[in-house]
């Protein structure tokens, strides 16, 4: 057993308020949202953080990507605007250390954050 947190989410041994899946990506609600709307979008396959990525993981990452514009979409924030932020490294804030993307919309983003 996966001793990520992340992992175990994707493996469904662990709950999460999953709301898109395809084959390389799971997104679920942030159990501590941040904003009106706090999704986190990973990777299936754990990645620890950007740092440890590499050219094959180009592919997923950009799915990723992919997966926060359609969310955008279905959450209503496609024309309205939302932020996608990757916290890396312990200076960059990164705590659970599966890399994830943060998708936040509803509020007015502060200047430095
Ligand atoms: P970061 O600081 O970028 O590593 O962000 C980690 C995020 O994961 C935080 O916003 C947490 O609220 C969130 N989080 C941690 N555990 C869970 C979980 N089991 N389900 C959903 N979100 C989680
Ligand atoms: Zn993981």
């Amino acid at each position: 057993m996966s001793d990520c947190v992340f992992c175990r989410i994707v493996a469904r041994h662990s709950h999460a308020d999953v709301v898109y899946e395809d084959d390389a990506v799971l997104a679920f609600r942030d159990i501590y949202p941040k904003a009106p709307v706090h999704l986190l979008i990973v990777p299936k396959r754990h990645i620890a953080s950007l740092v440890e990525a590499g050219p094959d993981d180009a592919m997923v990452l950009g799915q990723c990507v992919v997966a926060a514009r359609r969310l955008a979409e279905t959450t209503g924030y496609a024309e309205k605007g939302f932020r996608l932020v990757v916290n890396t490294g312990p200076e960059g804030g990164q705590v659970v250390y599966h890399v994830h993307f943060h998708f936040t919309a509803g509020r007015r983003p502060r200047a430095d954050a």
